[in-house]
């Protein structure tokens, strides 16, 4: 395929960014020899519910640089480390990763020599130059590390995952191609990395995208920031809100056709009362705790405690008025009328907050300073970095759009 050059690429990207996506990532496929790039695999779990998640690094060196002479010398093949602490947004030190097994492979052949190396700040894995050259093919080494993906402090699902990699490879090529698979249920936040192009996400499965990184160096620094994309995750908090908002009204309007003596519409209404609310707070998710060591009071549980306390007193206040009691009839109306009105502005306030991402923690690609309305961001095109106003500024980026 014919691919242009980046003035005409960025007339493309005017129109479509995920054709201007297209002719870039084949352009750039081209540029890196795919077969003798060094390639990094990593597939990211779809949540995360503790503080680290087992994930597995595979690096391919399709032509490694050896140094002359062979013997029992051995090779420094990868080092790895992550930014350390995890939550600060800069880096302050590194820590070699925690690793549960590896393996070294080439061409078919595990190698025997293969062994690995902790110091204060990386992890190394090693093999004998001696075995490495008597074996043909490319090497394939395997890591699976529980420190690499991390769940950052904060409330679900609002909580942010961190992928960070430091990766080193003296023997491999100069370019690296990273391809990054993960489920569509999550997506970024920030991202901060040494790349000099990532694509957008492209479909590999149901649920599951995978994202192509071109790095023009053997040495790559990642972190990146996920969090939850899952529609169904931040509704779930809204609905409290509005079915007991919505019952409330609902009971309001009951007392006011009882006093309006219409009892026959009064009926439904009453009716409309009762059932959302029960519906509601007891399903069986909101009942059991998952395990006995993970007893965390989540957001979804603080609301449905708020909602049942403005729910039952006004609910029981509602019907010792209907019964009898008529002299309390206008009070109880106007409370639950203000107490649903409130509980429906405030379902209609997070469902705006989530639609403008104020709640779900974007920072600048390039400051890591929070992006509290996601419409105020910009792209840069040609590096596909998501920053804040003041970065574009500073920056004086020629060929950003709005993100
Ligand atoms: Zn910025």
């Amino acid at each position: 395929m014919m691919v242009g050059n980046d003035k005409e690429l960025l007339e493309v990207a005017a129109q479509r960014l995920e054709e201007y996506d297209f002719l870039k990532v084949s352009s750039k496929l081209q540029d890196y020899n795919i077969e003798n790039s060094n390639r990094v695999f990593v597939v990211l779990p779809e949540y995360i519910s503790t503080f680290g998640a087992f994930i597995e690094l595979r690096v391919e060196i399709k032509s490694p640089n050896l140094a002359e002479g062979s013997g029992n010398v051995n090779e420094n093949l990868i080092s790895v480390s992550i930014d350390w602490p995890p939550s600060q947004p800069s880096t302050l030190e590194r820590r070699p990763v925690n690793v549960i097994n590896f393996s070294v492979t080439k061409g078919k052949t595990a190698l025997e020599s293969a062994s690995l190396i902790v110091s204060e700040n990386e992890l190394t894995i090693l093999a004998e130059r001696g075995e490495l050259k008597s074996i043909p093919g490319e090497i394939k080494i395997t890591l699976l590390s529980p420190s690499l993906y991390l769940l950052l402090p904060g409330i679900m699902p609002f909580q942010r995952h961190l992928l960070s990699l430091n990766l080193s490879i003296p023997c491999g090529q100069n370019k690296t191609i990273l391809f990054l698979d993960h489920s569509s249920k999550i997506s970024l936040r920030c991202r901060k990395d040494n790349s000099e192009y990532q694509s957008l996400a492209y479909s590999v499965d149901a649920n599951q995208v995978r994202k192509i990184t071109f790095f023009p160096l053997k040495t790559i620094k990642v972190k990146y920031y996920y969090g939850i994309n899952d529609q169904s995750q931040f509704i779930k908090l809204a609905v409290p809100l509005y079915s007991v908002g919505l019952s409330l009204l609902a009971g309001s309007l009951a007392l006011a056709f009882v006093q309006a003596d219409l009892r026959n519409i009064a009926a439904p209404a009453f009716a409309l009362l009762l059932l959302p609310p029960f519906l509601q707070l007891f399903s069986r998710s909101n009942i059991f705790y998952p395990s006995s060591d993970i007893n965390r009071l989540t957001i979804e549980n603080m609301i449905l405690v708020l909602v049942t306390v403005i729910y039952l007193p006004l609910a029981s206040f509602t019907i010792f008025t209907l019964i009898g009691h008529e002299q309390y009839r206008s009070l109880s109306m106007k409370c639950d009328l203000i107490a649903g009105g409130a509980l429906i502005l405030s379902m209609i306030i997070y469902m705006l907050l989530i639609d403008q991402g104020v709640l779900q923690h974007f920072t600048c690609d390039s400051c890591e300073r929070r992006i509290w309305l996601r419409r105020k961001a910009k792209l840069n095109l040609t590096s596909r970095k998501t920053v804040c106003q003041a970065c574009w500024r500073n920056e004086g980026m020629a060929s950003l759009i709005n993100g």
